[in-house]
């Protein structure tokens, strides 16, 4: 088939499915057709195709794409077209990828089930009363529907490897700094990263290959050489060392999540990996911590949100100040004022040190724990997620309840370590449970080979 049919099927997927899942707050044929097009004239002059020539991808909607709206699921950017396109975005271009549509987030990548989008909410495709998780719910529940083959997503503290949970797919949240945040809306600017989500560990690996890369337009970005991950597939695992984390498999954990996560755990041994019971005793503060540092960046990131210099502004305030703080009331949701809140209180000059330097502590001793225990195993692994998906309205209204299912995604993001979500199995109610497997830094080539040996 040519790209363009392919284009075509995916966007007739999107017209047939998406008014009940609601994975895209935009879809974008004009664009996938011109792009396909370019894919089969290369093919057809005989010229070379990059390595996603053709393959339907969605886009989460903070990231920006040059001429297309990206509205972080905000209204403040409710009509914002960026001038200029991120550096995944730039790489997806050049490698033929087609960009079929902006996937659906929580605003501002805040929240974990993607209801606090200011448009609307997606549904998880396995069961349309429940979240497809979040933040990155669009990104997942799209590639679940099969309304395109891969998606990107961001992960501050769980955003790709729980909604890759709750939707039975593949996420990774790779290394931070080994791909570009240039062009990403910043969220908590030391713990966002850009990933992949695909059906397969392999399409992860091909989409990580495309936009992992030193750039100089990302002060973060590490100078690193990007192997071919796909290299890393390999069917067995003699002589790997996997850590369980005992504090993961603790209280909040659903006994159902907890005996499908066990059974995998048995699957890595019968592949011959050996088993290594691990203690990070430091994790239980992870949520403590990152809900004061990930606010605290989030309230200088969103400071630029003014009325002046992006977004919307409202039309009749009668001096600046008014207009600064109408234009935000107005503009973000309440998710996100309750971030900005927090954040400028935790950076407050008389509170700085109770809260974000005690925070900061609290990182390090978590990097720490992790040190120690990959001087002992090639990878870790937990559940993803205490829960599968829960139904849609259930946690909404309480934030906390909301914060405590990142429980075994956040340590990762505050030590910057690579992380990905395999399926591996169903809950008692058939929703797909999936396992953490967490690597050393830059040691994505660990988990992925565990991660295909298993799936
Ligand atoms: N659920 C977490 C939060 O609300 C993580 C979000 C993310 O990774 N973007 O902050």
């Amino acid at each position: 088939r040519s790209a363009t049919e392919i284009a075509q099927e995916a966007l007739k997927r999107i017209d047939s499915v998406d008014a009940k899942v609601n994975s895209f707050l935009l879809v974008t044929p004009e664009h996938a057709l011109a792009q396909a097009k370019q894919v089969d004239d290369k093919i057809a002059a005989g010229e070379d195709i990059g390595p996603l020539a053709g393959i339907p991808i969605g886009v989460k909607d903070n990231i920006c794409t040059q001429g297309t709206k990206t509205t972080c699921a905000s209204k403040i950017l409710e009509n914002f077209v960026p001038p200029y396109n991120a550096t995944v975005n730039q790489k997806l271009l050049d490698a033929g990828a087609v960009m079929v549509g902006k996937t659906n987030m929580d605003e501002f990548a805040m929240g974990g089930s993607t209801e606090t989008s200011a448009f609307k909410k997606t549904a998880n495709p396995w069961n349309t009363d429940c979240v497809p998780g979040g933040s990155s719910g669009g990104s997942a529940a799209a590639v679940a529907a099969d309304e395109c083959v891969v998606s990107l997503g961001s992960d501050t503290g769980g955003s790709i490897r729980q909604p890759a949970s709750f939707c039975g797919i593949v996420g990774m949240k790779p290394t931070y700094g080994l791909v570009s945040r240039f062009g990403l809306v910043a969220f908590a600017s030391s713990l966002d990263q850009i990933g992949p989500f695909g059906r397969s560990v392999e399409d992860c690996a091909v989409l990580l290959n495309t936009i992992a890369g030193h750039d100089p337009k990302d002060s973060t970005s590490l100078k690193v050489e990007v192997p071919d991950y796909t290299t890393f597939l390999k069917p067995d695992l003699k002589g790997k060392k996997v850590g369980v984390i005992k504090e993961t498999f603790g209280e909040g954990l659903d006994s159902s999540v907890a005996a499908v996560t066990q059974k995998a755990i048995d699957q890595l041994k019968d592949l011959g990996a050996e088993i290594v019971e691990i203690s990070c005793p430091t994790f239980r503060y992870g949520i403590a911590a990152y809900y004061i540092i990930a606010p605290s960046e989030a309230s200088a990131n969103l400071a630029r949100y003014d009325g002046v210099k992006y977004g919307n502004r409202v039309e009749d305030a009668s001096n600046l100040l008014e207009m600064y703080m109408e234009t935000r009331a107005k503009g973000f949701g309440a998710e996100v004022k309750r971030r900005i809140m927090i954040g400028t209180y935790a950076l407050s000059s008389g509170y700085y040190d109770a809260y974000y330097l005690k925070a900061q502590k609290v990182r390090t001793l978590i990097k720490q724990d992790f040190d120690k225990a990959f001087e002992k195993v090639d990878v870790l692994v937990s559940p993803t997620a205490p829960t599968t998906a829960f139904k849609l309205d259930e946690k909404f209204s309480d934030p906390l309840s909301m914060y405590l299912n990142d429980l075994m995604t956040i340590p990762v993001n505050l030590a910057g370590l690579p992380g990905m979500s395999v399926p591996c199995g169903l809950d008692s109610n058939g929703l797909p449970v999936g396992l953490q497997i967490v690597g050393n830094v830059l040691r994505e080539d660990q988990i992925f080979q565990v991660a295909h040996a298993f799936e």
